[in-house]
């Protein structure tokens, strides 16, 4: 299996939050979902707000949340860096669903001083971290 891999990182300001060997990924590009295998072309992306999936070596899909960043590709290593990054089982859901609902409701009441940009963001990572938590 292992000629088939390649290798992904995934940095933060806080840390790197992954490195290892996977078989296969999709990260949310900002222009569409972007499949990178091994001995992928070399690229510079732009990264939404979404959830990321990769293939581990042992064949099992794993899910991250991501809040934008960009993803680099070369020489077989996928480099990922985001603003904030959170494998799946470590999202707090509860927090998730709060921040969901936070933002809902700023949206829906529309007051003066409504930062709709920044609404509309906390909701998109709300949903990601969800996704990525298998809990929406
Ligand atoms: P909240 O309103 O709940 O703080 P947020 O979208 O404003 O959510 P961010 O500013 O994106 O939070 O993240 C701040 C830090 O908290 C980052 O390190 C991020 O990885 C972490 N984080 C945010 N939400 C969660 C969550 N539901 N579970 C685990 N970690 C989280």
């Amino acid at each position: 299996m292992a000629e088939s891999t390649f290798m992904l990182e995934i940095v933060t300001p806080e840390q790197i939050l992954f490195r290892d060997e996977v078989q296969f990924m999709v990260a949310p590009g900002a222009e569409g979902e972007l499949g990178i295998m091994k001995n992928h072309a070399p690229l510079v992306a732009a990264l939404n707000i979404g959830v990321l999936r990769y293939d581990s070596t042992s064949g099992t899909q794993k899910k991250m949340a991501l809040s934008g960043g960009f993803i680099e590709v070369i020489d077989n290593v996928a480099r990922v860096l985001a603003e904030t990054a959170e494998h799946g089982g470590d999202i707090d859901i509860l927090r998730a669903k709060a921040a969901k609902e936070r933002a809902e409701r700023r949206l829906q009441a529309r007051e003066d001083n409504l930062n709709l940009a920044r609404a509309e963001m906390a909701l998109k990572r709300a949903i990601s971290r969800l996704k990525a938590a298998e809990a929406l």
